[in-house]
């Protein structure tokens, strides 16, 4: 089996897509995409296209190798999430060739589903508590929500405060059991995560995720030893090199590679397995959309330290983007059916990628401090 072409696809909301066609008529799709630089991901796979067209497509761990190694300087956001979404397709093409899931070439399913979680958006405490409540009665079981941007180094008692009076009130409106993680987006120096972080310990959120950008690990590591609330962080590492550090120095409690970003489903693989010799669980990244999903799903299927899978389609009122499969993930009680078909177990409808294409340039958000000088988003 050769590899006969390489096609992208930009689709709304910011989505990017890759097909990968064989000379056997098995095409797999894959997800490689940086949010806000699709166009540039897009440029980095066509440059890999030139080396994988006429490859034999099964060949993924030298594939990824090549891409990888190749090109002399290693790793970085664009490069990685491009080999990311080509080896999605790889493994897309690899399952539907020997007519099985990804998860059972990779040491079969150690569950039946998935659970998932969604994200709270608003403006007000209530805004947060409803869309809480709106996921607890869909059947969630947890919910993601932000702090305040752009927030500075030292912050006020007031911003502090009002970060800590949203999560009781959200705390108050769904009770304990319905967990709730609150993701920090690097927006805060680790002193002020640390006193935000204090306030919100009786609130016993899920986890805090990136309570700081993630280059410094022993900053990380200084904000986990301050609080018993787990720290997660992982979005914006790549490969299990940049992951060694994270999980060996013990700097967080769950680490969130995202498939399309940190090298795709068998790198972290490896990344799970890491995490697990050191106790440390896997809640994988994906504000993506419906292919990064399927690719999720395949790893959750089947690493032992999984704890739970983000995705927007979980959001209240969310454009599902399911809409572009034919088969649309089935859903019950918060909890994901692991797909059962070959590859990835799903099959995206091109026209209707064509239908909703655009440009492929969504930015993302630029925040602006009060003086003029950049905010972190
Ligand atoms: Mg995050």
């Amino acid at each position: 089996m050769r590899i006969t072409g390489i096609r992208i696809f930009h689709v709304l909301p910011r989505w990017t897509f890759v097909a990968i066609d064989t000379d056997a008529g098995i095409t797999g799709y894959g997800e490689p995409v940086v949010e806000g630089q699709s166009r540039v991901v897009a440029a980095a796979v066509d440059h890999l296209a030139e080396y994988l067209i006429g490859q034999d497509p099964r060949r993924l761990e030298h594939h990824w190798q090549v891409m990888y190694r190749g090109g002399f300087y290693r790793g970085g956001a664009i490069t990685v999430s491009a080999i990311s979404g080509l080896e999605h397709a790889l493994w897309d093409i690899k399952g539907k060739a020997l007519g099985a899931p990804v998860h059972e070439l990779l040491g079969g399913r150690v569950r039946d589903r998935v659970r998932m979680y969604g994200h709270g958006r608003g403006d007000t405490d209530e805004d947060f508590a409803k869309a809480a409540l709106s996921a607890k009665q869909r059947g969630l079981t947890a919910m993601k929500m932000g702090i305040d941007g752009p927030a500075r180094d030292l912050e006020s008692l007031d911003y502090v405060d009002r970060q800590v009076r949203r999560l009781a009130a959200v705390r108050s409106a769904v009770g304990p059991e319905f967990d709730i993680a609150i993701d920090m987006h690097g927006r805060t120096a680790p002193a002020t995560a640390k006193r935000i972080i204090a306030g919100f310990e009786p609130l016993h959120p899920m986890w805090v995720e990136e309570p700081c950008l993630p280059e410094n690990v022993d900053a990380m590591r200084e904000i986990a030893a301050s609080t018993s609330i787990p720290i997660a962080a992982g979005e914006r590492r790549f490969t299990k090199w940049e992951f060694r550090e994270l999980i060996d120095r013990r700097a967080v409690s769950v680490v969130q590679p995202d498939l399309c970003h940190a090298g795709g489903i068998l790198e972290c693989r490896k990344i799970a397995a890491m995490a697990e010799a050191q106790y440390i669980t896997v809640a994988p990244h994906n504000p993506l959309g419906p292919i990064s999903l399927a690719a999720c799903l395949q790893l959750d299927a089947c690493i032992p330290n999984f704890a739970i899978q983000e995705h927007p389609s979980m959001d209240d009122g969310a454009d599902l983007g399911v809409g572009l499969l034919t088969e649309p993930f089935e859903i019950v009680d918060g909890y994901v059916e692991i797909p059962k078909e070959p590859g990835l177990g799903i099959q995206p409808d091109e026209d209707r990628f064509v239908a909703r294409a655009y440009a492929g340039d969504w930015r993302s958000p630029v925040f602006v401090h009060e003086d003029g000088s950049h905010g972190d988003w």
